[in-house]
C-alpha cells in the first residue's frame, strides 16, 4: 500500500510540475509579447502607523491581467521577468506609474516600492530608473526602496555602489521579508538600510506560538543596533495586531489594517475624514 501510495505521489508531483513548468512558458511567452504599458498596472497597500494611527504611506505591488491567462500572480511574472532579461523594462513602467499616483498623495504620505535582485545589481537599470525619479516631482526622501537580502548579496560589489548612490539621494532601503529564504545575517550589519521588514511567516503563528514571538522580538533588537525601523508585514487579525502591538511593534502592513487598493481607492481611503481606524488596544 504505502509503495503504491508512494508512486502514486510521485506521479502526482510530476504531473503537477509538469503543469507548473507549462504555465511558466506560457508567461514567458505572454510576457514578451506584452505591452507592459499598457497591461501591468499598480495596486497600493496601506502602510499603518500605530503611534499616528493612520496610514503613512503605500506599498507599491504589480498587477499583471493578460488576455489570455487572465490574472497572473506576481511572484511568478516577477520571476520569469527576472529570468528572461525582461525586469528592468518592468521595473521602469512600474516605477513610472507608481510616481504618477503617488504625486497626488498628501506629502507626509510615504512611497514604498520594490525593486528586483536585477534592477540593483544593473548600473544601467538603476540609472534610469533615478532618472524617472528626477523627472517625477516625487521627494526622494519620501521614498523608499524594498529589497530582498539575497538581491542585495548577488552581484555584491555593483550592488553596494547602488546602494549609496540611492542613500546619498535620500532614499531609504528597506530589506523586505526579512527571516526567510537565504538571508544570512553575515552580512546585514553592512547594508546601508533604513527599514527591516519582517516577514509574514512569523506573524501567523504569533497568537499561538512563543517561538515566534521571540523571534519577533529578537528581529526587532536587531533593527534597534542596526539604527534601522521595524515594519511588521502581513497581519490579518486585531489580535495579532495587538500582540505585535505589545511587543513594541510601531509600523505595520497586512489585511487588517487594508488589502492592496487601485489608486483611486487608495487616495480616498486617504482623504477620507472618517478613515476606518482599527482600533488597538492603548499599551501602556
Ligand atoms: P512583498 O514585497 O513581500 O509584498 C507583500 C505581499 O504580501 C503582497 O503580495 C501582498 O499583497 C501580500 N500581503 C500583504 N498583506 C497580507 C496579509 O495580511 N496576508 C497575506 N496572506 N498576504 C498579504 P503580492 O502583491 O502578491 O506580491 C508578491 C511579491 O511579488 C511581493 O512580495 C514582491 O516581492 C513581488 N512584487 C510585487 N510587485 C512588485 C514590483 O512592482 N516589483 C518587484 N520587483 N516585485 C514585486
Ligand atoms: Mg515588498
Ligand atoms: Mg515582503
Ligand atoms: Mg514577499
Amino acid at each position: 500500500h504505502a509503495k503504491q501510495a508512494g508512486r502514486g505521489t510521485c506521479v502526482l508531483f510530476t504531473r503537477a510540475l509538469a503543469t507548473e513548468i507549462a504555465y511558466r512558458s506560457l508567461v514567458e511567452q505572454e510576457l514578451r509579447a506584452a505591452d507592459l504599458d499598457k497591461e501591468m498596472s499598480v495596486v497600493f497597500q496601506p502602510l499603518w502607523s500605530v503611534r499616528a494611527n493612520g496610514i503613512y504611506g503605500f506599498e507599491a505591488l504589480a498587477r499583471w491581467t493578460t488576455p489570455a491567462l487572465g490574472s497572473v500572480r506576481p511572484d511568478i511574472f516577477i520571476a520569469v521577468a527576472e529570468r528572461c532579461g525582461l525586469m528592468g523594462g518592468l521595473s521602469e513602467v512600474m516605477f513610472r506609474k507608481a510616481l504618477v499616483e503617488a504625486e497626488r498623495w498628501p506629502s507626509h504620505l510615504l512611497l514604498s516600492f520594490n525593486l528586483s535582485a536585477k534592477d540593483i545589481s544593473s548600473t544601467q537599470t538603476l540609472t534610469r530608473l533615478l532618472t524617472i525619479l528626477e523627472e517625477s516631482r516625487f521627494d526622494p526622501h519620501r521614498l523608499i526602496l524594498e529589497l530582498t537580502e539575497t538581491a542585495m548579496l548577488e552581484n555584491l560589489n555593483e550592488a553596494f555602489r547602488n546602494l549609496e548612490r540611492i542613500r546619498e539621494l535620500g532614499i531609504g532601503i528597506a530589506l523586505d521579508d526579512f527571516g526567510v529564504g537565504q538571508s544570512s545575517l553575515g552580512q546585514v550589519h553592512r547594508l546601508p538600510i533604513s527599514k527591516i521588514k519582517i516577514d509574514q511567516s512569523f506573524v501567523r503563528e504569533i497568537d499561538s506560538n512563543g517561538v515566534a514571538r521571540n523571534i519577533v522580538r529578537t528581529i526587532m533588537d536587531l533593527a534597534r543596533n542596526l539604527d534601522c525601523t521595524c515594519i511588521v508585514e502581513g497581519i490579518e487579525t486585531a489580535e495579532q495586531a495587538n500582540i505585535l502591538s505589545s511587543l513594541g511593534c510601531e509600523l505595520m502592513q497586512g489585511y487588517y489594517f487594508g488589502r492592496p487598493l487601485e489608486p483611486t481607492a487608495a487616495l480616498e481611503r486617504v482623504q477620507s475624514s472618517e478613515q476606518a481606524k482599527p482600533a488597538l488596544k492603548a499599551i501602556g
